[in-house]
């Protein structure tokens, strides 16, 4: 199981460094939940830091970067700045990303590509608008939005890639996919993930659900044979109910 925070363009750095600690302080280390958060580019060195002077084990993650190391790209952040205060992961291609700021699946495609030059393991955003469900859409959109984020893309342990599914009409609507829901399309991009990675690290790649998750559903949701964790978005701004997910997942702990 596998919890990340992804905080937005919310907190300062003050109030992250807090938050990490709060969290840090209840995460112990025989967790066996993989745990992460994931603030604002300009708290990543100090919430860095908090995470390093606590014993825990989360980890530390962006919310994007560019694909390019270094050059010419005004208020854009390269992998290896990432890399040097201390990240982990990296999220791309959320949909608001997508939504307000031109990310499109080339782009994505070529961030996935980049970020383990770095060290990077890129948590891979992707999923329908509620127009695409509404007209069953659904598994068209997300499979044209894996099979390009993924081009070209190869792994040696399932633990270099996570995805994450996020249906964007559930996305801090309050809206949660059921847990059926939830659980057909995970199946669907698992299939993909066998497809082209094979059976072995197909099965073991973290599939992310995404999408008003919070302590009261998440019982249910990672309950489902193929969601491994969940990307938290709201949720993951109080401590409580960020650390209340992280219990549902050690609940199921696999
Ligand atoms: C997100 O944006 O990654 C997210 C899941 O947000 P929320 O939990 O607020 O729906």
């Amino acid at each position: 199981m596998f919890i990340a925070g992804n905080w937005k363009m919310n907190t300062d750095v003050r109030s992250a460094v807090a938050l990490a600690a709060a969290i840090c302080e209840r995460v112990a280390p025989s967790t066996k939940t993989h745990v992460a958060v994931c603030p604002p580019y300009i708290s990543l060195d100090a919430v860095g830091r908090a995470i390093r002077a606590s014993a825990s084990p989360v980890k530390l993650g962006a919310q994007d970067m560019h694909f390019e190391q270094d050059g010419a790209f005004t208020g854009a952040i390269s992998g290896a700045m990432l890399a040097s205060v201390g990240c982990s992961y990296v999220i791309l291609g959320h949909s608001e990303r997508r939504q307000f700021f031109g990310e499109t699946d080339a782009s994505v495609n070529r961030k996935t590509l980049k970020a383990p030059a770095n060290g990077l393991i890129p948590i891979v955003c992707i999923g329908e608008t509620l127009t695409e469900r509404e007209a069953e859409r659904e598994e068209e959109v997300v499979g044209t939005q894996v099979r390009a984020a993924l081009d070209g893309v190869s792994l040696t342990s399932a633990d270099q890639l996570v995805l994450a599914y996020e249906p964007v009409w559930a996305i801090g609507t309050g809206r949660t996919a059921s847990p059926e829901q939830a659980q057909a399309i995970h199946a669907f991009i698992r299939s993909l993930l066998v497809e082209q990675f094979g059976e072995g690290l197909g099965r073991a790649i973290h599939i992310l659900y995404g999408g008003s998750m919070k302590p009261s559903n998440a019982p249910e949701l990672l309950g489902q044979k193929d969601v491994d964790g969940g990307l938290i978005g709201g949720a993951a701004l109080k401590a409580d109910d960020f650390l209340g997910i992280v219990a549902a997942a050690e609940a199921v702990s696999r």
